[in-house]
């Protein structure tokens, strides 16, 4: 073969002349059938038990892929181990969308990985020794078992899920073993529109209730993304728009695709923050995301706080609710701030204990453990103990502070006997020094708060109806 086409290197030389002759047709002609017999050959001898090799490559401008097959008697079954060993059976390339286009290179190189298969899929579809080689080592990694989970870049995933029905291992090769591959991505043939890869049981494929008014410039924009966009308030041309007019968000979105640094302090003040999840952050059709989770720039992040607490929901079920779907540094500082200013929740809320209740010891006769709480009734401060036995109240005035406080112990103490425990809420009285040494001289054994239990929450309102229903009177020290 190259000795029929040598005629033609001597013309490609710019001191040659061009100038044809009929020794140059016959070559043509020559040349011509020999790449027909050759293509015909490859064509014939594929045998789906000899070890196969498909090299796929990415570039910007398109993909490609050759399909070749070993006949040398080579030990190894690395791929193009001798010159002539590997024989061509199938070659192809496309050009890319304008999306793809702009894919991070392990994303490209995936697309390249999953379209080739595809579009050899009648001889590799049941090859039983087929490798994979490119020349990109991070998706040796990703794409070197058969699970899905561990993706967190959703079109990674959806690339994956594209291999899955194909057996076939995967190896890295230099470029200089890929130069088919590479030429025919950077030379790519065919319509400039090609076909995207679909198919028909694709699990991540876009949801027919996504908006796909505003999702039509991408191709795999999964289903999971769109129901972290229905969870909002937004839609993805505004988080689109809000993005591109974001200054930190648009460093961040250069730091993404330019490889994220491995510290903090390399990162620009203003993204900084981001630098704990910076490895799983990818980019989505010009929006950036967490995993499945939409990072919202800052003009919108009020209108998702107050979607989320629409209903009036705690804090716990806002911040589920977000986990799933949305994302920023702070997030849940401020769904905290957002619930905590809430006039209508914090009107609503008898007490908000930061922890369940705890379950109180069973009591076994009267006055052994109390409960304590202090509330306040028309310019005054009272103390209310209660039996955990019996329910009994015992309402004292006492004046602020922990004087007042272990005063009215004191009282309460020689006229009912000392408790073995006593339950706070923790406010500071109960803390303070004097407090723990008086229990501690009269061997109480606790002055340790424990968290409010339903007994305290409702007793200060008892005690409060029985003191406005006892006419003009001030409760009586001792007296229910
Ligand atoms: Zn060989
Ligand atoms: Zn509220």
């Amino acid at each position: 073969m190259t000795a029929t086409m040598l005629p033609f290197r001597d013309l490609l030389k710019p001191s040659t002349p061009f100038q044809w002759s009929d020794q140059l047709t016959e070559a043509f002609a020559t040349s011509k059938q020999h790449i027909c017999e050759s293509i015909q050959a490859g064509v014939e001898i594929f045998d789906k038990g000899r070890p196969t090799c498909l090299a796929t490559d990415w570039s910007m401008d398109g993909i490609g892929f050759w399909l070749t097959q070993k006949h040398c008697q080579c030990p190894s079954h690395d791929p193009f181990c001798c010159r002539d060993g590997w024989r061509i059976t199938l070659v192809g390339s496309r050009f890319t969308h304008t999306t793809e286009s702009r894919y991070a290179p392990v994303e490209g190189e995936a697309l390249a990985v999953a379209d080739a298969l595809d579009s050899a899929r009648h001889f590799v579809l049941k090859c039983r020794d087929l490798t994979v080689a490119m020349n990109h080592k991070p998706l040796l990694k990703l794409f070197g078992d058969r699970c899905l989970e561990d993706i967190p870049n959703p079109r990674l995933r959806n690339l994956k899920e594209k291999t899955l029905r194909y057996r076939f291992r995967m190896v890295y090769i230099p470029g200089t073993k890929n130069l088919t591959s590479d030429t025919l991505s950077r030379h790519p043939s065919g319509t400039r529109t090609p076909t995207r890869l679909h198919l028909p049981d694709d699990l991540t494929a876009p949801s027919p209730n996504c908006s796909t008014d505003t999702l039509s410039d991408d191709d795999g924009l999964p289903t999971a993304m769109c129901a972290a966009i229905s969870a909002t308030p937004i839609n993805w041309e505004q988080l689109q728009t809000a993005t591109m007019a974001d200054q930190s968000l648009q460093d961040l979105m250069l730091v993404i695709e330019a490889g994220p640094p491995t510290k903090r302090n390399l990162l620009p003040v203003g993204i900084q923050a981001y630098f704990p999840v910076i490895t799983n952050l990818t980019i989505v059709n010009d929006v950036v995301c967490l995993g499945n989770r939409l990072v919202i720039p800052s003009s919108l992040q009020q209108a998702c706080l107050d979607t989320l607490h629409a209903a009036h929901q705690g804090t716990s079920g806002m911040t589920a609710r977000a986990k799933a779907s949305i994302y920023w540094p702070g997030l849940t500082a401020d769904i905290a701030a957002t619930r905590n200013s809430c006039s209508i929740c914090n009107g609503n809320a008898l007490s908000q204990p930061h922890m369940p209740p705890t379950t109180p010891e069973e009591a076994d006769h009267p006055f052994e453990h109390l409960h304590a709480d202090f509330f306040h009734y028309e310019g005054s401060t009272y103390l209310v103990l209660v039996d955990r036995f019996s329910g009994w109240p015992i309402i004292s005035q006492a004046s602020s502070g922990a004087t007042g406080l272990v005063q009215v112990l004191r009282e309460t103490f020689a006229t009912f006997g000392i408790p073995t425990s006593l339950t706070t809420d923790g406010r500071p009285e109960f803390t303070a020094h004097a407090t723990r040494d008086l229990l501690t001289s009269w061997g109480s054994t606790t002055g340790i708060p424990r968290h409010t239990t339903p007994m305290l929450t409702t007793a200060p309102r008892q005690g409060s109806n029985l003191s406005s229903g006892s006419s003009q009177g001030t409760p009586t020290p001792g007296v229910p």
